[in-house]
């Protein structure tokens, strides 16, 4: 009886709800629970997942028995394995998405119906119109070359696709940084291709979708269009699924890391999800693939080429060289000091820098907007061990404390041989006026190249292996927490001289020897000229 009332009640999962008075609930992400703004009462993920796994149950056992009565065909592919519905009487051709010719299949068990849909809203003819339109002034040569001939072969599809949503926990790490951090993060409305044959990319630019208007699925929704249904195995839908979760949730990390070098390890176990399908256009043909978005009418086209994503990477070592190097080019007047400068310069950070870059292939995709989900994205939330048990934390990396910290340092690092012999003149009661201020570049020759090694070894790993902590309390406020410094700096120093096969002995005496002898002679040559 009270599964009764939950069908009758209808409430589909993908929208969220407060169970307790049907308004619409939020996740918190601090707290980690779903929450209803109207009533106050909150909804473990636990709970919610519960529910939703009841749902669909129901719906399932439903859809059984309503494909007996409903006038539907199944064909299936030898070819590339899709299985599409189609109402009886309709006229099937070849496949749609390789050519080969479609066989009559019985349904079995195995043939899992989703629960959900997103009508149509664009007809296909409009979608046509939009196509040829786009093609016309805003695609690129290339793509209007390859398209022209094809446009006329649009289909309509409801393709199946799986929603995934619920909350995750990451770890984190980052390139030029030894440490682990952790997140919670939350995803939403995340969508999953479930066809083997169409282009995941090309499916995810046509992307978004307004889940508003999604609806039960019942076999009516056939007698409009064909429906695909998922031919990939669950494993492989897991992997993909993990796979968008992971990607989903990379812009705001990336974002709070400071990087996009960053590799991220998310526990997805217990996500939502619930099979659903989606109302696309599409075109396949070898080099092309081409989905318009039944319901934005978005455009979405691959031609099948690949682009390099890493490929601004020596932007930082080339600046650093840059402007090294022009400023031993300005302070010595000198064009060959200058260059050499830059060489040097360059070969270290170029060596420094490069060292953990790898470029990553990605499918190039036209698109007629970019629009995303942008805005509805939840940043996350950093947690930290800590005696009292995990907490929220908030990191920092450039708080204003340390840039003046470090500034400070720098400055007075390189300005050492001439501040002493300011103070020992001040000390013999000496006019300052009388001091060659001159041989200060002594030391910088040696003080500048050291500052330079010293940030990429030391400071710029510091900053990014100990950030400023703060335990996010539950009144708001903020918290500082001591992290273990020290450690991790050291490591990364040695670390750094091993890169370049120096042995240790060595790279003390380059260190220490040389720096003190420059030291004492600009000291010594500021005082005596
Ligand atoms: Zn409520
Ligand atoms: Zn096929």
């Amino acid at each position: 009886m009270e599964k009764e009332e939950l069908l009758k009640q209808g409430r589909n999962p993908i929208h969220l709800i407060c169970p307790q008075c049907g308004s619409a609930a939020r996740y918190d992400i601090a707290d980690r629970v779903y929450h209803c703004a109207f009533c106050g009462s909150d909804t473990s993920p636990g709970e919610q997942l519960d529910k939703s796994r009841q749902w669909q149950k129901l719906r399932q056992k439903k859809l059984k028995e309503d494909v007996k009565l409903s006038s539907t065909l199944l064909y299936s592919c030898p070819g590339c394995g899709a299985k599409v519905i189609v109402r009886e009487g309709e006229a099937l051709g070849t496949c749609s998405f390789c050519g080969g010719s479609l066989v009559r299949r019985e349904y079995t068990g195995n043939d899992a119906f989703p629960e959900s849909i997103i009508p149509f809203r664009i007809s296909l003819e409009d979608a046509r119109e939009k196509l040829k339109k786009w093609n016309r002034t805003k695609a690129s040569l290339k793509v209007k070359k390859a398209l022209s001939k094809h446009i006329d072969d649009l289909e309509a599809y409801y393709l199946p696709y799986q929603f995934v949503r619920g909350p995750i926990e990451c770890s984190i790490s980052r390139d030029m940084s030894e440490r682990t951090y952790r997140c919670g993060s939350y995803v939403d409305e995340i969508v999953v291709n479930a066809s083997r044959q169409l282009n995941n990319e090309v499916l995810d630019a046509a992307e978004p979708f307004d889940f508003e208007e999604c609806r039960d699925f019942n076999f009516g929704y056939v007698a409009d269009h064909k429906v695909k249904i998922q031919d990939i195995d669950d494993q492989e839908l897991l992997r993909r699924s993990k796979e968008e979760v992971t990607k989903d949730c990379r812009k705001p990390i990336e974002k709070a890391m400071h990087s996009t070098g960053i590799s991220i390890h998310a526990d997805n176990g217990e996500l939502e999800r619930l099979p659903l399908l989606l109302p696309m256009y599409v075109i396949r043909k070898p080099g092309l693939d081409v989905a318009v978005n039944g319901q934005s009418g978005k455009i979405a086209v691959s031609l099948n080429e690949t682009i390099d994503v890493n490929r601004f990477w020596f932007v930082e070592p080339l600046m650093t060289m840059l402007i090294l190097g022009l400023i031993a080019l300005f302070w010595s007047k000198d064009l060959e000091l200058g260059l050499l400068t830059m060489a040097v310069v360059g070969c270290i950070a170029f060596t420094a820098f490069g060292q953990d870059r790898s470029s990553h292939p990605m499918l190039k995709v036209y698109t007629s907007d970019r629009s995303g989900k942008g805005e509805k994205q939840i940043s996350p939330v950093f947690r930290e061990q800590t005696e009292e048990g995990t907490v929220n934390v908030e990191i920092s990396f450039f708080p204003l404390s340390r840039i003046i910290f470090y500034t400070i340092g720098i400055i007075l690092f390189n300005a050492m041989s001439a501040l002493l012999a300011i103070f020992f003149q001040w000390c013999r009661d000496l006019p300052i006026s009388d001091l060659h201020l001159l041989y200060a570049g002594l030391w910088l020759v040696i003080s500048v190249p050291m500052t330079f090694i010293f940030w990429i070894a030391f400071l710029r790993r510091d900053i990014f292996d100990c950030p400023v902590v703060k335990q996010i309390l539950p009144n708001g406020k903020r918290r500082r927490i001591r992290d273990k410094k020290g450690e991790a700096n050291i490591r990364s120093f040695i670390d750094f001289f091993r890169k370049f096969e120096i042995e240790e002995f060595w790279a003390g005496m380059l260190l220490l020897g040389l720096p003190t002898l420059m030291f004492v002679m600009s000291v010594y040559l500021i005082m005596t000229g």
